[in-house]
């Protein structure tokens, strides 16, 4: 089969691999729709694990059941999220292999859906694979992993309807932490981020005010749109040292600030503000796909917006280019 395959620093191939072997406990699936995830562009641009096939937010047709399978079918249009636990740490010897410390994921460690078919190690149906309704597209369907994350995230803090929040960084988890606010009436979401699309996209989400954080100082539009009074709840995506100050800056005392955003770099930090603050520091790695794909079948969240590029496999290489150098890209897909 075809597969998109990091051959070094920025440097996507085209290639023919082995196509993948049905897996006992799990299923393969013939991939339609594959986004490019920002965490993929952290890998590419240092290039160093040769030989990774990305692509961990997908959609397809389920075309191979391992023979351990119980309630799915071949031909069922799913997303589904790919790990395999290494069966030897703490949490796996307690059953608890989801929080496995050494789990290979798929688009990293195993090859990843930028290929005509991926295989998922272990599939159960509503825990690992999920069935797209027929009103989501399989484009919709590709959408369900970001939004899932955004969902988890925003779930792990105590946030009120009338509660202020700020979001910080625009990338697509950014914009989805807004749809998910809005969907439970958060009644103020005040963002900042980089970009003419994605601040655009920020407003079609409804965020209340959107800074345009290269020419003007977020945490001073956001303080002066409180009356200097902070917000309840900071959702961090930028992952960059000048958001997470600002985040610590701007939440209120005995407020939150969600940890979402990967940091390419450790933080030097002042940790005398939280705890004088009272904040609550809220690391969040996870998704709710159940959740995302409820959002979006209901109406309540569309994704569709934030898709603005389409490349076939063929065009892996410049699919890559655009994500990471094109400031007209919010997210790109690839469909095999
Ligand atoms: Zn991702
Ligand atoms: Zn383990």
């Amino acid at each position: 089969m075809k597969a998109a395959v990091l051959r070094g620093p920025e440097t996507i191939k085209t290639e023919i691999v082995d196509d993948p072997v049905v897996p006992d406990d799990g299923i393969v699936i013939r991939v339609k729709a594959c986004g490019i995830c920002g965490s993929d562009l952290h890998v590419y641009k240092a290039g160093e694990d040769v030989g990774t096939i990305f692509g961990h937010e997908f959609s397809g047709d389920v075309a191979e059941v391992g023979k351990n399978v119980s309630g799915i079918e071949v031909g069922e249009r799913v997303t589904a999220v790919g790990f395999r636990p290494c069966g030897k740490c703490f949490w796996c010897l307690r059953g608890k292999f989801h929080r496995c410390s050494n789990m290979e994921l798929t688009g990293y460690q195993l090859p990843g859906a930028m290929a005509e078919y991926v295989s998922i190690p272990t599939a159960i149906p509503g825990r690992t694979v999920f069935t797209l309704p027929d009103t989501m597209t399989y484009e919709d369907g590709a959408t369900v992993e970001p939004l899932s994350v955004s969902l988890f995230s925003i779930r792990r803090a105590p946030i009120k309807e009338t509660d202020t929040v700020a979001v910080l960084g625009l990338g697509v988890i950014g914009l989805n932490a807004i749809l998910v606010l809005k969907s439970m009436g958060v009644s103020r979401i005040l963002t900042s981020g980089r970009r003419p699309p994605r601040l655009e996209a920020a407003e079609t989400c409804g965020a209340d005010l959107v800074v345009d954080a290269a020419k003007e100082d977020g945490l001073a539009a956001i303080m002066e749109a409180t009356g200097g009074l902070g917000v309840d709840c900071v959702v961090e995506c930028a992952g960059s040292p000048d958001t997470f100050d600002q985040a610590v800056e701007m939440v209120k005392g005995g407020g939150s600030v969600l940890l979402v955003g990967v940091f390419e770099k450790p933080l030097t930090w002042d940790p005398q503000k939280v705890l004088a603050k009272n904040i609550s520091l809220i690391g969040c790695l996870g998704g709710n796909f159940p959740g995302a794909i409820k959002l979006i079948s209901s109406g309540q969240a569309n994704t569709r917006p934030f898709v603005t590029h389409r490349f076939s496999l063929d065009e892996a290489a410049e699919a890559f280019r655009v994500q990471h150098k094109d400031l007209s890209a919010i997210k790109v897909m690839i469909i095999p």
